[in-house]
């Protein structure tokens, strides 16, 4: 028998999330972001739960070909755009738009041959200060692309910073309308932060398109604020495992590498085949919630690499064999957001996904 730990990829939860997305933004059209493999799903896993979108986002060509080898033949978004003027063949050669965001960029497509005229975002920097041009030198952009033959229409899109926390959207979204004013084109802003707080009631938020990424795959963007219940969201992503043993503490006994753990009273602890090499993270200490079938307990000492510990005092009957979820959806309808594990370890729910180890089995529920 393989090692017990696997993980799971919800397509039913990918399409409702999906869903959730545009009941936010009912009038704009979603582009499913699956940059970093489908934050760690599996392009191939989630293309079935966010097919339903009207187009697919992401970074990375080789990326772009996989969507497309899927059969995909709407809009392919290339979020960063080119990264050389060579580029631009596959973007030709695949019907992807690009983001354009710097002067090189434009270089490159004015002396590109294609026969096809390219569809471009033009991206505006309006205090991210990562990619895009700044508010003075964006207008000049957009009338260096649209002299070009090589350009056919120019969208315009800027991405927040704060979306999710208090700072907000204003003063970026003020920034954005004055650059933009005037301009023809369609307008994308809000990333799922956005989409699920601001584009209910703001129309200028909405924009044509929406780029909503973590909330389609179960993640609440401003955990721990609101949580995915709050937000109606589902877990898409599930990794669990079972015990493969069972120790009786004593008073004074220690659990683990550095004897982190000391136990005040006897004790039953469960032993769980999951560690850090499986992506479970190594920052995680004791009390971490974790499910043993189903019912939420915490877990004591250190995570080891292929490992951790977990207190058994609500499972009298739980041994060798019993399932284990460390996030996702658990048996009899259990569910641990991947957003508190992430806040044990002083981490997002983003950056698990994409941690999930290549060692983990990835199996789908449909
Ligand atoms: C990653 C990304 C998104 C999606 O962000 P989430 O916070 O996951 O919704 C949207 N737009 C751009 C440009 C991105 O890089």
């Amino acid at each position: 028998m393989p090692r017990p730990i696997q993980a799971v990829v919800h397509t039913e939860a990918l399409a409702h999330n999906l869903r959730r997305a545009r009941a936010a933004a009912p009038d704009a059209k979603v582009w499913a972001v699956v940059k970093a493999n489908a934050y760690g799903h599996g392009i191939e896993r989630a293309y079935p739960g966010l097919q339903g979108a009207d187009g697919f986002a992401l970074l990375d060509l080789a990326e772009a070909e996989r969507v497309r080898s899927l059969g995909w033949r709407g809009p392919v978004l290339l979020l960063e755009g080119c990264f050389e003027a060579r580029d631009l063949e596959l973007c030709s050669r695949l019907n992807l738009w690009h983001v354009v965001h710097c002067d090189e960029q434009i270089d490159w497509l004015a002396t590109h041959k294609t026969t096809w005229p390219h569809r471009v975002f033009l991206k505006l920097n309006s205090g991210m200060n990562r990619l895009g041009f700044t508010p003075a030198a964006f207008r000049a952009a957009w009338m260096r692309l649209s002299g070009l033959t090589q350009v056919d229409e120019i969208s315009l899109m800027t991405h927040f910073s704060d979306a999710d926390g208090d700072r907000g959207i204003e003063q970026q979204v003020a920034v954005f309308e004055a650059a933009c004013e005037g301009l023809p084109g369609e307008r994308s802003l809000a990333n799922s932060a956005a989409t699920l707080r601001f584009a209910p009631t703001r129309p200028e938020v909405r924009g044509d398109w929406v780029r909503p990424g973590i909330l389609s795959y179960g993640s609440a963007p401003d955990f721990p604020a609101r949580s995915i219940a709050d937000w109606d969201l589902q877990p898409t992503l599930t990794l669990r495992s079972r015990l493969i043993g069972v120790q009786l503490l004593q008073p004074g006994d220690t659990v683990g590498y550095g004897s982190t753990f000391r136990a005040d009273a006897p004790l039953r602890i469960g032993i769980v085949a999951c560690g850090y090499a499986d992506g479970y993270p190594r920052h995680c200490s004791t009390g971490t919630p974790v499910l043993v079938d189903g019912v939420r307990t915490r877990m004591v000492g250190r995570v080891s690499m292929d490992m951790i510990t977990v207190d058994l005092t609500p499972l009298p009957h739980a041994g060798i064999g019993t399932e284990v979820t460390l996030w996702g959806h658990g048996p009899h309808g259990s569910v641990l957001p991947i957003d508190e594990i992430a806040q044990s370890a002083g981490t997002v729910g983003y950056e698990l996904m994409c941690a999930l180890a290549p060692r983990v089995p990835v199996a789908h529920d449909h």
